[in-house]
C-alpha cells in the first residue's frame, strides 16, 4: 500500500521535476542568446534618508526583457546564471554598467552611491578584483561611493578565504553591504570579523510592521547591533508610512522600497530624482 502510494508520488514529483527541468534548460539557452543580443537592462531603486527625504544611493537591479516572454524575474534567471557559471560574464556586464551609471549620475549633478549584487560565484572568482579595478579606472567612478551587497552564506564556509576577499575589495575603497541581512545562517560573531559596512536588514521582518511584535523586536535588535558594531543600516521593503516611522524610531533612517520608489529605469531616476 505504502509503495504503491510512494511510487504514485514519485511519477507524481518527476513529472513536475520533468516540467521544472524543461523551464531550466530553456531559461539555460536563452540566457546565452540574451546576453549576446543584449535583452538586459539595469533598474535603479533609490535609498532614501526618511529624515531628510533626500536620496543618498541607488541600488542596481537587473532586468530581463525577452522577446516573447515578457520581462523573466530575477528570481527565475539568476539562480540558474549562478548554476551555469553564465552569471561572471553577466555579472562584468552589470558592474560596468552600473559603473557607467554612477559616472553619469556624477555629470548630472546628483550626489549617490550605486550598490550592486554580486553573487556567490563573481564573489569567489579569483578575477574580481581585476575586473573591479579596471572598470573602477575605465569608467572614472569615485570607489567609495560603490557599495558591493553579498549575502551571509556566500560569507559562510570558508570564512578565512572570505576575510581575504573581503579586504581585497575594501583595499580598492569600495564598501561592502550585507544583504537580506537576518535571513542566513552567519553567526553573530562571525559578521564582527567581516570588513563590512553596511548591513541591509531583509523585507520579510519589515513587511509586517506594526502588526508583528516578534518582527518588530527582531529589527529593533538589528538596528541596535548594526550601531553597536558600527555598520550602516539599511531596512528594505518598506512600503508604509507605519513601517518608516517605525524604523526611524529605532534609528534606522535609511530606508529602500515602494513606499518611496520602485526600481525605475535610468530615464525615470534622471526625471524624477531631483539634483542636489
Ligand atoms: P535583493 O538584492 O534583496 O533586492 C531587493 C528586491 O526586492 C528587488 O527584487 C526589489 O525590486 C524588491 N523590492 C524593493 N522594494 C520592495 C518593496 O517595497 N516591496 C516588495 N515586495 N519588494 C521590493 P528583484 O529586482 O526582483 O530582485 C530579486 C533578487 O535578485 C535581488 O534581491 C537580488 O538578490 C537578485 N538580483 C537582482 N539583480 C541582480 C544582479 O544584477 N546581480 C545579482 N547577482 N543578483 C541580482
Ligand atoms: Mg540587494
Ligand atoms: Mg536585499
Ligand atoms: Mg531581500
Amino acid at each position: 500500500q505504502a509503495k504503491a502510494k510512494g511510487r504514485n508520488t514519485y511519477h507524481f514529483y518527476s513529472q513536475d521535476l520533468d516540467a521544472a527541468a524543461n523551464e531550466r534548460l530553456y531559461i539555460e539557452n536563452e540566457l546565452r542568446t540574451a546576453i549576446k543580443m543584449k535583452q538586459f537592462t539595469l533598474y535603479y531603486q533609490p535609498q532614501v534618508n526618511s529624515e531628510t527625504t533626500e536620496v543618498v544611493g541607488y541600488e542596481a537591479l537587473i532586468r530581463w526583457f525577452h522577446p516573447i516572454e515578457g520581462a523573466i524575474p530575477p528570481s527565475k534567471f539568476i539562480p540558474i546564471a549562478e548554476a551555469t557559471g553564465l552569471i561572471v560574464e553577466l555579472g562584468a556586464w552589470v558592474l560596468e554598467e552600473a559603473c557607467h551609471f554612477s559616472r553619469r549620475l556624477k555629470t548630472a549633478g546628483k550626489i549617490g552611491n550605486v550598490s550592486i549584487n554580486l553573487s556567490a560565484r563573481q564573489f569567489k572568482d579569483a578575477q574580481l578584483i581585476k575586473t573591479l579595478s579596471d572598470i573602477i579606472e575605465k569608467t572614472k567612478i569615485e570607489p567609495t561611493q560603490l557599495h558591493l551587497e553579498l549575502t551571509e552564506s556566500m560569507l559562510m564556509g570558508d570564512v578565512e578565504a572570505a576575510i581575504a576577499q573581503l579586504k581585497h575589495i575594501k583595499s580598492l575603497g569600495v564598501s561592502l553591504s550585507i544583504d537580506d541581512f537576518g535571513t542566513g545562517y552567519s553567526s553573530l560573531s562571525y559578521i564582527k570579523r567581516f570588513p563590512v559596512d553596511i548591513l541591509k536588514i531583509d523585507r520579510s521582518f519589515v513587511k509586517d510592521i506594526p502588526e508583528d511584535p516578534n518582527d518588530m523586536e527582531i529589527t529593533a535588535a538589528i538596528i541596535a547591533m548594526a550601531q553597536k558594531l558600527n555598520l550602516q543600516v539599511i531596512a528594505e521593503g518598506v512600503e508604509t508610512e507605519a513601517q518608516m516611522a517605525f524604523l526611524a524610531k529605532n534609528n534606522c533612517y535609511i530606508v529602500q522600497g515602494y513606499y518611496y520608489s520602485p526600481p525605475l529605469c535610468e530615464a525615470d531616476i534622471f526625471k524624477f530624482v531631483p539634483t542636489i
